[in-house]
């Protein structure tokens, strides 16, 4: 397959995604079967969504849910609500997500859902009608033993549990297992909330130490302050790395002395924003800040062969699904910059969404101890197993930690066979 590719412009996560894939294939030595196999999703469907507005009126939405791959076990991926969700996006997170749980030895296939709209133009009232007509549309392909929806970009734990009781209303029976990110008060898991962030700790951590940086030394610039970024600062903030630089998607901001992070939180509860914290830099600015650790926490797309020549931060630890495009990638590797995949970097979330999972099947439920102490195994076992294997093939932890993914993916394929 040729790609074509926009390097500075639009983000173009399928293209970024697929390109990954065939380096992991080429490395494998598999044949075009196979990468022809992984490239295409399993199962995929768009569905319009009219929606009654608050006045009266009516408009129609759209909506998709992708089922990349099932060879490991169900689906699972999240649900994003955004104005720029196109199926291209949504097929390139759905693969992203096969990866993910594939190299975390979560029993799960990929998938993702997206739907178009920016929910912050839209009433509670609503964004409750989406989520049950998408949720309706969809409910022949979801189940706890088909497809698990989670939260992601503009979506959380009351979309899960909106999508929870409609689903559980259709069957005429309390489903807790057909999506995850609940709140803890219908299922949901303690820890799943911040898991994600915990999760991407985990590793920067980890990797800061094997670059010889001390943490407690180290600067630190996070780029988004929502679900993965904002606990990704506190608990930064929280092992003693200084977090000089946050931004959303309004501004950022930064002070070398370190924010004071609680306060910040502080801020964006009463403002919405971390605008006026303190004082404004560019968004520019603060994905090339002079740190040693980046956290891109955001959208995909945003570390380019644009800018990715004017990053210095040492280590670059994705908090967001595919921040860093090919080009990027290998402008960064040229500089002997660390960079973390996806993958494995903000995997913590489904991690926890499998506990959460396991749990709810079980009607059992753990402690929160027990939820981060698992967390964090695994978060640091895979850490080990992808930087042992980069080590030994000598290649970027991208290149390995997808090769690791795809060959357990391939490898189920293969055993199972092809049907008829
Ligand atoms: N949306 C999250 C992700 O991209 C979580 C998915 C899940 O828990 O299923 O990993």
């Amino acid at each position: 397959m040729t790609v074509v590719l926009d390097p500075v412009t639009r983000p173009h996560p399928l293209d970024d995604a697929r390109t990954q894939l065939r380096q992991a294939v080429d490395l494998l030595g598999y044949d075009d079967g196979i990468y022809a196999m992984l490239a295409a999703p399993r199962r995929e469907v768009t569905v319009s969504i009219p929606l009654r507005r608050d006045d009266g009126t009516t408009e129609l939405l759209t909506g998709h849910r992708v089922q990349h791959n099932l060879s490991r076990g169900p689906a699972k991926g999240g649900l994003r609500y955004s104005p720029d969700a196109t199926l291209d996006e949504v097929r390139a997170l759905a693969m992203w997500m096969t990866w993910k749980c594939a190299l975390l030895d979560v029993p799960y296939g990929g998938a993702k859902g997206g739907v178009r709209i920016d929910p912050r133009r839209y009433s509670i009232a609503e964004l409750e009608r989406v989520t049950r007509r998408y949720t309706t549309e969809i409910s022949p392909m979801i189940g706890p033993e088909r497809d698990i929806p989670a939260p992601d970009i503009g979506t959380d734990e009351q979309t899960m549990a909106w999508m929870m009781d409609t689903f559980s209303v259709q069957h005429g029976h309390t489903v807790l297992g057909v999506t995850t990110g609940k709140p803890v008060s219908l299922g949901g898991s303690l820890g799943r909330a911040t898991a994600t962030s915990r999760g991407v700790v985990h590793v920067a951590l980890a990797a800061l130490r094997s670059r010889g940086i001390d943490p407690a030394r180290a600067t630190a610039a996070v780029q988004g302050f929502g679900k993965v970024g904002r606990y990704a600062a506190r608990f930064l903030a929280e092992a003693g790395v200084r977090v000089v630089a946050v931004g959303d998607q309004y501004g950022a901001v930064a002070d070398e002395r370190g924010l004071d992070v609680p306060a910040l939180e502080a801020h964006v509860d009463a403002t919405g924003s971390v605008v006026g914290f303190t004082d404004a830099i560019g968004g520019d600015e603060l994905l090339e800040a002079e740190v040693d650790l980046l956290v891109p926490a955001a959208v995909e797309g945003v570390l380019t062969a644009g800018n990715a020549p004017r990053v210095r931060a040492k280590v670059i630890v994705e908090g967001a699904n595919g921040p860093t495009t090919p080009e990027a990638d290998a402008i960064l590797r040229a500089a002997d910059t660390l960079v973390v995949p996806d993958i494995l970097a903000n995997a913590g979330g489904v991690i926890v969404s499998y506990f959460e999972w396991v749990q709810a099947n079980q009607a059992y439920w753990w402690s929160a101890a027990e939820v981060e102490a698992r967390l964090a195994d695994r978060m640091l076992a895979a850490w080990d197993r992808v930087s042992d294997h980069a080590g030994r093939l000598g290649r970027p932890l991208r290149t390995a930690a997808t090769a690791l993914a795809v060959e357990r993916v391939a490898q189920a394929h293969v055993q199972r066979g092809l049907y008829p």
